[in-house]
Protein backbone atom coordinates (compact mmCIF):
# COMPACT_ATOMS: atom_id res chain seq x y z
CA UNK A 1 0.00 0.00 0.00
CA UNK A 2 1.43 3.06 -1.07
CA UNK A 3 1.64 5.63 2.15
CA UNK A 4 -1.39 8.15 1.71
CA UNK A 5 -2.89 11.72 2.62
CA UNK A 6 -5.47 13.69 3.75
CA UNK A 7 -6.72 15.89 0.92
CA UNK A 8 -10.18 17.04 0.55
CA UNK A 9 -11.55 14.68 3.58
CA UNK A 10 -10.08 11.69 1.24
CA UNK A 11 -7.26 9.31 2.26
CA UNK A 12 -5.18 9.92 -1.51
CA UNK A 13 -1.67 8.22 -2.01
CA UNK A 14 1.14 10.91 -2.45
CA UNK A 15 2.01 9.77 -6.14
CA UNK A 16 -0.64 10.40 -8.91
CA UNK A 17 -0.89 10.82 -12.57
CA UNK A 18 -0.74 13.88 -14.46
CA UNK A 19 -2.03 14.30 -18.08
CA UNK A 20 -1.17 17.63 -19.68
CA UNK A 21 -0.06 17.09 -23.30
CA UNK A 22 -2.47 13.75 -23.22
CA UNK A 23 -5.81 14.16 -25.78
CA UNK A 24 -3.84 16.19 -28.28
CA UNK A 25 -3.03 13.55 -30.99
CA UNK A 26 -6.01 10.83 -31.61
CA UNK A 27 -2.96 8.50 -32.52
CA UNK A 28 -2.22 8.28 -29.05
CA UNK A 29 -5.18 8.05 -27.55
CA UNK A 30 -5.30 4.29 -26.97
CA UNK A 31 -1.92 4.22 -25.29
CA UNK A 32 -2.90 7.03 -22.88
CA UNK A 33 -5.87 4.72 -22.08
CA UNK A 34 -3.89 1.84 -21.28
CA UNK A 35 -1.14 4.14 -19.21
CA UNK A 36 -3.81 5.64 -16.76
CA UNK A 37 -5.22 2.64 -16.46
CA UNK A 38 -1.78 0.84 -15.68
CA UNK A 39 -1.04 3.48 -13.13
CA UNK A 40 -4.24 2.88 -11.31
CA UNK A 41 -3.10 -0.55 -11.15
CA UNK A 42 -0.08 0.64 -9.61
CA UNK A 43 -2.28 2.47 -7.20
CA UNK A 44 -1.56 6.07 -8.67
CA UNK A 45 -5.52 6.74 -7.84
CA UNK A 46 -5.18 10.71 -8.29
CA UNK A 47 -5.87 11.66 -11.36
CA UNK A 48 -4.86 15.45 -12.41
CA UNK A 49 -6.27 17.10 -15.76
CA UNK A 50 -7.92 19.87 -17.01
CA UNK A 51 -10.11 21.56 -19.09
CA UNK A 52 -7.57 23.38 -20.74
CA UNK A 53 -5.45 19.88 -21.50
CA UNK A 54 -5.87 19.49 -25.21
CA UNK A 55 -8.83 21.37 -24.98
CA UNK A 56 -11.16 19.31 -23.19
CA UNK A 57 -9.67 16.42 -25.20
CA UNK A 58 -7.22 14.79 -22.19
CA UNK A 59 -10.92 14.82 -20.33
CA UNK A 60 -11.92 12.42 -22.60
CA UNK A 61 -8.84 10.11 -22.23
CA UNK A 62 -9.14 9.85 -18.47
CA UNK A 63 -12.99 9.62 -19.06
CA UNK A 64 -12.38 6.09 -21.07
CA UNK A 65 -9.34 5.22 -18.78
CA UNK A 66 -11.94 5.46 -14.96
CA UNK A 67 -14.97 4.20 -16.85
CA UNK A 68 -16.21 1.33 -14.89
CA UNK A 69 -14.10 2.40 -12.20
CA UNK A 70 -15.16 6.08 -11.21
CA UNK A 71 -15.15 4.83 -7.49
CA UNK A 72 -11.36 3.86 -7.69
CA UNK A 73 -10.27 7.47 -8.69
CA UNK A 74 -10.06 10.27 -6.51
CA UNK A 75 -10.48 13.00 -9.64
CA UNK A 76 -9.10 16.43 -10.14
CA UNK A 77 -9.93 18.88 -13.01
CA UNK A 78 -9.43 22.76 -13.48
CA UNK A 79 -10.88 25.51 -14.63
CA UNK A 80 -9.92 28.11 -16.96
CA UNK A 81 -9.53 31.73 -15.14
CA UNK A 82 -11.54 33.10 -18.26
CA UNK A 83 -14.12 30.74 -17.24
CA UNK A 84 -14.34 31.47 -13.37
CA UNK A 85 -17.54 34.12 -13.39
CA UNK A 86 -20.49 32.41 -11.29
CA UNK A 87 -22.30 30.94 -14.59
CA UNK A 88 -19.01 30.53 -16.14
CA UNK A 89 -17.76 27.96 -13.61
CA UNK A 90 -21.17 25.86 -13.49
CA UNK A 91 -21.26 25.59 -17.41
CA UNK A 92 -17.71 24.73 -17.22
CA UNK A 93 -17.53 21.72 -14.86
CA UNK A 94 -20.62 20.66 -16.53
CA UNK A 95 -19.01 20.22 -19.72
CA UNK A 96 -15.58 18.93 -17.85
CA UNK A 97 -18.39 15.96 -16.10
CA UNK A 98 -19.38 15.42 -19.77
CA UNK A 99 -16.43 14.93 -21.30
CA UNK A 100 -14.80 12.99 -18.15
CA UNK A 101 -18.33 10.43 -18.25
CA UNK A 102 -18.87 10.78 -14.48
CA UNK A 103 -21.45 13.22 -12.09
CA UNK A 104 -19.10 14.50 -9.62
CA UNK A 105 -15.12 15.70 -9.26
CA UNK A 106 -13.43 14.85 -6.02
CA UNK A 107 -11.40 18.18 -6.56
CA UNK A 108 -12.12 21.02 -8.70
CA UNK A 109 -9.38 24.15 -9.11
CA UNK A 110 -9.24 27.66 -10.33
CA UNK A 111 -6.24 26.71 -12.71
CA UNK A 112 -4.29 30.40 -12.19
CA UNK A 113 -5.92 33.67 -10.89
CA UNK A 114 -7.57 35.70 -13.87
CA UNK A 115 -10.07 39.15 -13.84
CA UNK A 116 -12.99 37.28 -11.88
CA UNK A 117 -13.10 38.38 -8.37
CA UNK A 118 -12.15 35.50 -6.03
CA UNK A 119 -15.61 35.43 -3.88
CA UNK A 120 -16.96 35.37 -6.85
CA UNK A 121 -15.12 32.15 -8.36
CA UNK A 122 -15.61 30.89 -4.68
CA UNK A 123 -19.33 31.26 -4.57
CA UNK A 124 -19.95 29.52 -7.48
CA UNK A 125 -17.64 26.41 -6.23
CA UNK A 126 -19.20 26.27 -3.56
CA UNK A 127 -22.61 26.14 -5.07
CA UNK A 128 -21.07 23.07 -7.08
CA UNK A 129 -19.81 21.40 -4.17
CA UNK A 130 -23.40 21.37 -2.43
CA UNK A 131 -25.02 20.36 -5.38
CA UNK A 132 -22.46 17.48 -4.92
CA UNK A 133 -20.93 18.15 -8.30
CA UNK A 134 -17.70 18.40 -6.80
CA UNK A 135 -16.20 17.20 -3.40
CA UNK A 136 -13.76 20.15 -2.64
CA UNK A 137 -12.29 22.62 -4.29
CA UNK A 138 -8.91 24.38 -4.61
CA UNK A 139 -6.52 26.41 -6.69
CA UNK A 140 -3.19 26.38 -8.36
CA UNK A 141 -0.22 29.02 -8.81
CA UNK A 142 -1.35 31.01 -6.27
CA UNK A 143 1.38 32.36 -4.53
CA UNK A 144 1.90 32.91 -0.80
CA UNK A 145 -0.20 37.05 -1.11
CA UNK A 146 -3.01 35.00 -3.20
CA UNK A 147 -3.63 32.56 -0.65
CA UNK A 148 -3.65 35.23 2.27
CA UNK A 149 -6.23 37.60 0.24
CA UNK A 150 -8.10 34.25 -0.71
CA UNK A 151 -8.56 33.44 3.12
CA UNK A 152 -10.24 30.59 3.02
CA UNK A 153 -9.89 27.73 4.62
CA UNK A 154 -12.42 25.81 2.61
CA UNK A 155 -9.43 25.74 0.34
CA UNK A 156 -8.29 22.02 0.05
CA UNK A 157 -4.66 22.45 -2.02
CA UNK A 158 -3.02 24.67 -3.74
CA UNK A 159 -1.06 23.03 -6.75
CA UNK A 160 2.14 24.59 -7.78
CA UNK A 161 5.89 24.24 -10.15
CA UNK A 162 7.50 22.57 -7.34
CA UNK A 163 11.26 20.12 -8.08
CA UNK A 164 14.66 20.56 -7.19
CA UNK A 165 15.15 23.28 -9.56
CA UNK A 166 12.36 25.36 -8.83
CA UNK A 167 11.92 24.90 -5.27
CA UNK A 168 11.44 28.70 -4.41
CA UNK A 169 8.11 27.74 -2.69
CA UNK A 170 9.97 25.78 0.02
CA UNK A 171 11.40 29.49 1.69
CA UNK A 172 7.50 31.03 2.82
CA UNK A 173 4.50 29.10 0.78
CA UNK A 174 5.13 25.52 1.60
CA UNK A 175 5.94 25.97 5.50
CA UNK A 176 2.66 28.07 5.15
CA UNK A 177 0.71 25.44 3.60
CA UNK A 178 2.17 22.99 6.15
CA UNK A 179 1.48 25.18 9.04
CA UNK A 180 -2.50 25.41 7.60
CA UNK A 181 -2.32 22.00 6.82
CA UNK A 182 -3.24 22.99 2.97
CA UNK A 183 -1.55 19.77 1.32
CA UNK A 184 0.87 21.00 -1.71
CA UNK A 185 0.18 19.35 -5.18
CA UNK A 186 3.62 19.28 -7.01
CA UNK A 187 3.45 19.72 -10.57
CA UNK A 188 6.43 19.09 -13.28
CA UNK A 189 8.01 17.19 -10.37
CA UNK A 190 10.31 15.34 -13.14
CA UNK A 191 11.19 18.88 -14.57
CA UNK A 192 9.21 17.79 -17.42
CA UNK A 193 11.91 15.02 -17.79
CA UNK A 194 14.26 17.56 -19.46
CA UNK A 195 17.77 18.50 -17.56
CA UNK A 196 16.79 17.64 -14.41
CA UNK A 197 16.83 14.06 -14.67
CA UNK A 198 20.18 14.22 -16.19
CA UNK A 199 21.38 16.10 -13.66
CA UNK A 200 25.06 14.35 -12.23
CA UNK A 201 23.71 14.75 -8.70
CA UNK A 202 20.84 13.37 -9.17
CA UNK A 203 22.35 10.48 -11.38
CA UNK A 204 24.61 10.03 -8.88
CA UNK A 205 22.12 9.82 -5.79
CA UNK A 206 20.52 7.36 -7.92
CA UNK A 207 22.81 5.27 -8.64
CA UNK A 208 23.54 5.04 -4.93
CA UNK A 209 20.41 3.70 -4.39
CA UNK A 210 19.96 1.32 -7.54
CA UNK A 211 17.13 3.31 -8.77
CA UNK A 212 16.21 6.44 -11.50
CA UNK A 213 16.49 9.99 -11.13
CA UNK A 214 12.96 10.23 -11.91
CA UNK A 215 12.34 8.67 -8.47
CA UNK A 216 15.12 10.96 -6.94
CA UNK A 217 13.35 13.68 -8.19
CA UNK A 218 9.85 12.31 -6.44
CA UNK A 219 11.03 10.97 -3.55
CA UNK A 220 12.49 14.26 -3.01
CA UNK A 221 9.64 15.97 -3.33
CA UNK A 222 8.04 13.34 -0.72
CA UNK A 223 10.57 13.87 1.89
CA UNK A 224 8.22 16.14 3.46
CA UNK A 225 4.89 16.10 4.95
CA UNK A 226 1.58 17.35 3.22
CA UNK A 227 3.38 17.53 -0.50
CA UNK A 228 1.44 15.21 -2.70
CA UNK A 229 3.16 14.99 -6.25
CA UNK A 230 1.59 14.32 -9.78
CA UNK A 231 3.90 13.17 -12.35
CA UNK A 232 2.98 12.56 -16.43
CA UNK A 233 3.75 9.27 -17.44
CA UNK A 234 2.93 7.70 -21.25
CA UNK A 235 5.77 4.83 -21.02
CA UNK A 236 4.72 1.31 -18.60
CA UNK A 237 7.85 1.84 -17.40
CA UNK A 238 7.80 5.11 -16.41
CA UNK A 239 4.72 4.32 -14.29
CA UNK A 240 6.13 1.25 -12.52
CA UNK A 241 9.39 3.70 -11.42
CA UNK A 242 7.28 6.39 -10.09
CA UNK A 243 4.76 4.07 -8.06
CA UNK A 244 7.81 2.62 -6.61
CA UNK A 245 9.61 5.67 -5.62
CA UNK A 246 7.33 6.36 -2.71
CA UNK A 247 9.21 3.31 -0.74
CA UNK A 248 12.71 5.47 -1.67
CA UNK A 249 14.06 6.95 2.03
CA UNK A 250 16.80 9.62 0.93
CA UNK A 251 19.53 10.22 3.56
CA UNK A 252 20.74 13.27 4.65
CA UNK A 253 23.58 12.90 2.66
CA UNK A 254 21.85 12.65 -0.42
CA UNK A 255 19.68 15.79 0.25
CA UNK A 256 23.19 17.43 0.46
CA UNK A 257 24.12 16.39 -2.75
CA UNK A 258 20.98 17.63 -4.28
CA UNK A 259 21.33 21.29 -2.59
CA UNK A 260 24.94 21.53 -4.01
CA UNK A 261 23.44 21.05 -7.53
CA UNK A 262 20.49 23.06 -6.45
CA UNK A 263 20.35 25.43 -3.66
CA UNK A 264 17.65 25.86 -1.24
CA UNK A 265 15.95 29.59 -1.60
CA UNK A 266 17.68 31.90 0.44
CA UNK A 267 15.26 34.68 0.20
CA UNK A 268 11.54 35.44 -1.37
CA UNK A 269 10.87 34.12 -5.04
CA UNK A 270 8.26 34.91 -6.78
CA UNK A 271 6.07 31.72 -7.65
CA UNK A 272 7.11 30.50 -10.87
CA UNK A 273 4.90 28.80 -13.63
CA UNK A 274 4.92 26.63 -16.60
P1 LIG B 1 6.47 15.98 -15.37
O1 LIG B 1 7.49 16.66 -14.54
O2 LIG B 1 5.49 15.09 -14.74
O3 LIG B 1 7.26 15.20 -16.54
C1 LIG B 1 6.60 14.43 -17.49
C2 LIG B 1 7.66 13.86 -18.43
O4 LIG B 1 8.52 13.00 -17.70
C3 LIG B 1 7.09 13.05 -19.58
O5 LIG B 1 7.86 13.34 -20.71
C4 LIG B 1 7.32 11.60 -19.13
O6 LIG B 1 7.59 10.75 -20.23
C5 LIG B 1 8.57 11.73 -18.32
N1 LIG B 1 8.63 10.70 -17.26
C6 LIG B 1 7.63 10.27 -16.45
N2 LIG B 1 8.06 9.34 -15.60
C7 LIG B 1 9.37 9.15 -15.87
C8 LIG B 1 10.36 8.30 -15.36
N3 LIG B 1 10.10 7.45 -14.35
N4 LIG B 1 11.61 8.36 -15.90
C9 LIG B 1 11.90 9.21 -16.90
N5 LIG B 1 10.99 10.05 -17.44
C10 LIG B 1 9.74 10.01 -16.93
O7 LIG B 1 5.76 17.14 -16.24
P2 LIG B 1 4.26 17.60 -16.49
O8 LIG B 1 4.37 18.92 -17.13
O9 LIG B 1 3.48 16.58 -17.18
O10 LIG B 1 3.67 17.82 -15.02
C11 LIG B 1 2.94 16.81 -14.34
C12 LIG B 1 1.46 17.13 -14.30
O11 LIG B 1 1.22 18.29 -13.52
C13 LIG B 1 0.86 17.51 -15.67
O12 LIG B 1 0.70 16.38 -16.51
C14 LIG B 1 -0.41 18.18 -15.24
O13 LIG B 1 -1.39 17.22 -14.86
C15 LIG B 1 0.08 18.98 -14.02
N6 LIG B 1 0.49 20.36 -14.35
C16 LIG B 1 -0.24 21.39 -13.82
C17 LIG B 1 0.06 22.71 -14.12
C18 LIG B 1 -0.77 23.80 -13.53
O14 LIG B 1 -0.65 24.95 -13.97
N7 LIG B 1 -1.60 23.53 -12.55
C19 LIG B 1 1.17 23.07 -15.01
C20 LIG B 1 1.93 21.93 -15.48
C21 LIG B 1 1.58 20.63 -15.14
P3 LIG B 1 6.53 9.62 -20.76
O15 LIG B 1 5.23 10.31 -20.92
O16 LIG B 1 7.18 9.15 -22.00
O17 LIG B 1 6.47 8.53 -19.70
Amino acid sequence: MMRTLELAGAQVPVIGQGTWRMGENPGQRRAEVAALREGLERGLRLIDTAEMYGEGCAEEVVGEAIAGRRDQVFLVSKVYPHNASRAGVTAACERSLKRLGTDHLDLYLLHWRGQYPLAETVEAFERLREQGKIGRWGVSNFDLDDLEELGDPACATNQVLYNPQERGVEFDLLPWQQRQGMPLMAYCPLGQGGALLANRAMGQVAQQHGVSAAQVALAWALRQPNVLVIPKAGDPLHLAENAAAADLQLSEADLQAIDSAYPAPARKQRLQMV
